[in-house]
């Protein structure tokens, strides 16, 4: 699946103001296992317009092949479609100072910018399991009180957060409830090495919710943790 043009195009008007640059689509089957939220694409993915296909994406495959899941399985998406950068300098070996992009975690008001397009997705694409990865994935969709941290490996079943129109800044609750897993992102581990195993066993349960979809439909009774619901 493909988001329409006529959004594509009022994503990329609604981002220009800020430092990012290029496009990168959602892609993936339109009934697939898992929906994928990340967070931005970095400068692979804006160059060959495939999401998750640089550094941290290296690892999610290694991550979803513990889980069983291929990428042609999984409509993977992010909560920015361009790459949020800034400028940097850097010394190079010969002694010269040059400048470079460096890419950064997106702000609130670029994950609004492209809110109507993960919000298309999350109402269109047919999933019966939404991951977030990292941070930024898990609080746009379910508010900012939430940390992965906290909520990584646990099922959740509840409404998500949408905007609450095209003119507005403020999201607001859907109707429909979705099952989501959170985990951490996986350019995380780059920084955090520790985090590889707790990745592992979160992926470990995934393997155990894609083999036995049933299960989500009880999602929040089976949440170990006893908390189904945080709004
Ligand atoms: N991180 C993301 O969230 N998305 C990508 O496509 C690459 C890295």
């Amino acid at each position: 699946m493909r988001i329409p043009e006529w959004l594509a195009e009022l994503g990329r008007k609604r981002i220009s103001p800020y430092p990012v640059e290029g496009f990168v689509y959602g892609a993936g089957p339109e009934k697939p296992k898992l929906l994928l939220v990340g967070e931005a694409p970095g400068e692979t993915e804006i160059h060959n317009g495939i999401p998750f296909s640089g550094r941290a994406g290296n690892e999610l495959m290694k991550f979803l092949e513990r889980a069983g899941v291929s990428r042609e399985d999984a409509y993977i998406t992010s909560a920015v479609r361009s790459r949020p950068y800034k400028w940097r300098e850097k010394r190079t070996r010969a002694g010269e100072t040059v400048r470079r992009k460096y890419n950064r975690a997106p702000s609130s008001a670029e994950i609004l910018a492209h809110a109507p397009l993960l919000d298309y997705e999350i109402e269109h694409v047919q999933s019966p399991l939404i991951v977030t990865l990292g941070n930024i994935g898990l609080k746009r969709l379910c508010g900012p009180d939430l940390k992965v941290s906290e909520a990584h490996g646990r099922l959740m079943k509840q409404p998500v957060k949408r905007l609450k129109s095209l003119e507005s800044s403020e999201y607001e609750w859907t109707d429909k409830e979705y099952v989501i897993f959170p985990t951490f992102h996986p350019a995380s581990i780059f920084y955090n090495r520790q985090l590889l195993e707790l990745i592992h066993e979160d992926m470990d349960k995934l393997e155990r919710l894609v083999q036995h979809p049933d299960l989500y439909a009880n999602a929040a009774v089976n949440d170990e943790t006893g908390e189904h619901k945080n709004h």
